[in-house]
């Protein structure tokens, strides 16, 4: 075992959790059990990746950031980054879109259905929608506000807050370049090690990995719903699915064409990624190990990375938007409404918006597409819908957030002459 790469040990462990929990959950205390005994086990591995996500943002940045001679650099990476994560995000929502149009999965849903699972999952909807109110009644440029934290230890103290700990890290970054190197050297050589010891422990914790996804896939298969209204959603998950796949598609070939790096190199170096993006269904407790693979096997400069990936985790998520797009259109069919040309355009600007908004964790996604169900007109009751499977949509969905961040890191990298030659073994 201890050769095998760990994407390997990552499949095994996943697949063995499932039938593992498929053949306890068949006796009357399996399900039980395995609540009781395993999935804490899978808590203590997502806990682990999302105790490392903050030290790991404030020492890969500071040092990223200091390590660049010049400023201008910064801003050069800065406006390609941010544009490659709008332009791709709203290419997501449009491929939504375009797909939901065509297939009309909503028009398959019957009445009965339809009011089976509001009845089911309307509890959850509440719950669902006085979190999204909350977000609702803010003024316009509360993101900016949001960005600056008051006070640095307490926005720390908040895996939430990630945007505000990639402010100071940046500022603090920038200062260190500012000041007479003889003084900044300490400060540098301080940080340098800092990063070295936290992505060590990225390397321990990841040595977990197989037994933290067995028990993480066990626990999602004895909490899963009622298999009749999951296949009730089939057309509606499968349109989703494919949406996503055409994205990893576009990403690799976007790759191929601006870095001449093939679809297996891509896949390969992000195989472990993805799989674990998958199984945690979070960018955020994943971000240790993007940071680490796209360093290490795609020859992403730290520079890069250290930039990019934080804030893609943040706010690049193309699957979540194009989950967004078509849900919001899935559930309108569903309730027989027919939304025009000028109600989809305004779907594309809101989900691009609140995919931005939408946290780095499980099920942040279903939460913001409250905002895009109420700016469109369509009843909010009707997330009930799809509470289904979202589970199983969030676990794909945050495979393709993970990777088009590591696309766009190695665009921009490429573009500025910091992508390594890393041979394809
Ligand atoms: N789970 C997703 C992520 O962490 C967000 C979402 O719910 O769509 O990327």
């Amino acid at each position: 075992m201890g050769k095998l790469a760990l994407h390997w040990k990552i499949l095994i462990g996943m697949t063995t959790g499932v039938v593992f929990a498929l053949v306890l959950g068949r006796f009357s205390w399996g399900s039980q059990w395995i609540a009781d005994w395993i999935k804490p086990l899978g808590i203590v591995f997502i806990n682990a990746l999302k105790m490392i996500a903050i030290p790991l943002i404030l020492g890969s940045l500071i040092k990223g950031i200091s390590d660049l001679k010049d400023i201008s650099k910064l801003s050069k990476m800065g406006f390609q980054t941010i544009g490659l994560y709008l332009i791709t995000t709203v290419f997501a929502v449009c491929l939504g879109l375009v797909l939901v149009n065509i297939m009309q999965p909503g028009k398959a849903i019957s009445e009965d259905t339809r009011n089976e699972l509001i009845n089911n999952y309307g509890g959850e909807v509440e719950a669902a929608q006085s979190h999204a109110q909350q977000q609702k009644n803010v003024s316009p440029l509360q993101p900016i506000v949001d960005i600056v934290p008051e006070n640095i230890v307490n926005a720390s103290s908040n895996n939430t807050n990630m945007l505000q700990i990639i402010f100071f890290a940046l500022f603090f970054g920038v200062c260190i370049i500012l000041i007479p190197e003889e003084t900044a050297r300490p400060v540098k050589t301080f940080f340098d090690g800092f990063n070295a010891v936290i992505l060590k422990m990225v390397d321990v914790i990841m040595m977990a990995a197989p037994v933290g996804v067995f028990a993480l896939l066990a626990g999602l298969i004895v909490d899963a719903p009622n298999k009749d209204l999951m296949a009730a959603l089939l057309i509606y998950s499968v349109c989703i699915l494919i949406g996503l796949s055409l994205m990893i598609l576009l990403y690799n070939l976007l790759i191929w064409i601006f870095t001449g790096k093939s679809p297996r190199f891509f896949m390969k170096g992000m195989s472990s990624v993805q799989l674990l993006a998958f199984s945690t269904s979070s960018s955020a407790a994943t971000l240790p190990l993007t940071m680490d693979r796209v360093e290490r096997r795609l020859g992403v400069d730290n520079e890069v990375t250290s930039f990019v990936l934080p804030i893609g985790a943040t706010v690049n998520m193309d699957g979540t938007s194009l989950y967004q797009a078509v849900a919001a259109v899935f559930i309108a069919q569903a309730f027989g409404m027919d939304l025009s040309l000028s109600t989809q355009m305004g779907i594309v600007v809101t989900a691009t918006l609140a995919s931005i908004g939408t946290a780095a964790i499980p099920s942040a996604g279903i939460v913001m597409l409250l905002i895009v169900l109420a700016q469109a007109g369509i009843p909010e009751a009707g997330l009930a819908l799809i509470l289904a499977v979202d589970r199983p949509l969030d676990m794909c969905r945050t495979v393709v957030n993970v990777s088009g961040d590591a696309a766009v890191s190695m665009l921009v990298a490429k573009s500025i002459g910091k992508l390594d030659e890393v041979s394809d073994e």
